[in-house]
């Protein structure tokens, strides 16, 4: 490897782990250092926000420890058989830019990844090291986010949540042939072994913590992942299944969804296209249909082209399954239940909780729920006011032209 500068080296592995989504920093405890012990904290004033050049806001420092890898993950640009140009940092560097970072105000934590070097243990060694000396030798608190790496020895692992808020095990494919065939040395139940053990320390830690003020944190933010979506022939379905299951299993904070980037000198199973944004996009609705509408993932499926198992492009899930099971439409605004309210398309969870708050008081009109949301022509056809009920709108035909957007062809100079 060619001798580099730090600034080199901050140039290939800050762009090499662009292709991560999984950073974000929201859920983690209140820490900061207005005592004037320490330095950092993890709540947002005066930090800086940077924007990926996919449109992701990130506000780490987010890098790769070495973007040299032993393993051959055909989708990434960091396998041992791509010809990029490879570089790593010591765990002292990333300390120092972290803290220099930190000081000017560009960043708000650290999110720090790493290829495979030597060895699985050996790299998560060095992980660690960089989060253990942030927090002993410099009592940083602000926030660090690690990725783990399932092989590794679960103590390693346990280490690595006792510095961490968050830390993070890509399932990467959401099916296991999808693994096989493109990740040969990664292993679904290595990594579903990974989580489980992240679960139980997680529960083991709260558990402690009711019964001993001084019990350590561990990994405060919990756990999240991230899928690749669109590079192997895995459906919607099997996303959103595979998401649910994760949830469900291993007490995931968050599923993050990455519409594969055809990457340069790409190996020859990979598809030449990258699957169309809105789908992920989409992902990412049903995301939230499952984590805050009360939704489970068979209904979410359902909503799903019953051939393709793909959902619908055009428009957003919760939609799709309104014009699908329009038996439980209409509903009445005044009368139905919460989870019924946040069945109605285009009814956010913020505008449901006004409508339950004001309708103790009087009974709602259309025009109140107007005021409400963003479009009332949407949810028109799906509810009853006091002065509203819609004629069999919802039997006919041609529901979706009349509550799904417009196309609009945007203006390149708009201002
Ligand atoms: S193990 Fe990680 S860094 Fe290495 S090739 Fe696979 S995805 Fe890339």
């Amino acid at each position: 490897m060619a001798q580099l500068d730090v600034r080199q080296k901050l140039e290939i592995l800050a762009d090499a782990a662009k292709y991560d989504a999984s950073c974000a920093s929201s859920g983690t405890a209140k820490r900061n250092s207005r005592d004037g012990k320490g330095i950092g904290s993890t709540e947002g004033m005066g930090i800086c926000h940077a924007y990926a050049p996919d449109g992701r806001c990130i506000s780490l420092l987010k890098i790769l420890l070495t973007n040299s890898c032993i393993f051959d993950c055909h989708y990434c640009i960091n396998r041992k058989s791509s010809n990029v140009r490879r570089a790593r940092f010591t765990a002292e560097e990333v300390v120092n830019l972290t803290l220099a970072f930190y000081r000017r105000n560009y960043i708000e934590g650290l999110f720090l990844s790493s290829g495979i070097i030597k060895s699985s243990d050996y790299t998560m060694e060095q992980i660690v090291e960089v989060a253990r000396s942030l927090r002993e030798h410099h009592h940083f608190r602000g926030y660090i986010h690690l990725k783990t790496i399932p092989d590794a020895d679960p103590e390693l692992i346990h280490q690595a949540g006792l510095y961490a808020d968050r830390v993070s095990i890509n399932v990467e494919l959401p099916t296991v042939s999808g693994l096989k065939r493109l990740a040969p040395e990664k292993d679904n139940g290595r990594i579903e072994g990974a989580m489980r053990g992240m679960k139980t320390a997680m529960l083991d830690a709260t558990d402690a913590k009711a019964r001993y003020k001084s019990a350590p944190r561990f990994a405060p933010a919990g756990q999240s992942t991230q899928m690749i979506v669109g590079a192997d022939a895995a459906t919607d379905g099997d996303i959103v299944s595979k998401a649910s299951t994760l949830y469900d299993r291993f007490s995931l904070r968050r599923v993050y969804y990455s519409a594969f980037s055809p990457i340069p000198d790409a190996s020859a199973v990979l598809p030449l296209q990258r699957p169309p944004l809105m789908r992920e996009h989409r992902l990412y609705q049903s995301d939230w249909l499952m984590r805050f509408y009360g939704y489970d993932a068979k209904e979410v499926v359902a909503a799903a082209d019953e051939r393709t198992g793909m959902l619908p492009l055009d428009i957003d899930p919760k939609l799709a399954w309104a014009l699908k099971f329009r038996e439980h439409f209409p509903v009445d605004i005044n009368r139905a239940p919460r989870e019924m309210l946040l069945r109605v398309p285009g009814l956010g969870t913020k505008a449901v909780k006004n409508i339950l708050a004001a309708r103790r008081w009087r009974r709602l009109r259309l025009d109140d729920v107007a005021r409400l949301t963003v479009s009332v022509a949407k949810l028109r056809p799906f509810i009853v006011a006091e002065d509203w009920r819609p004629v069999l709108l919802t039997d006919r035909a041609e529901l979706k032209p009349l509550v799904a957007p417009k196309r609009e062809q945007l203006e390149l100079f708009a201002a």
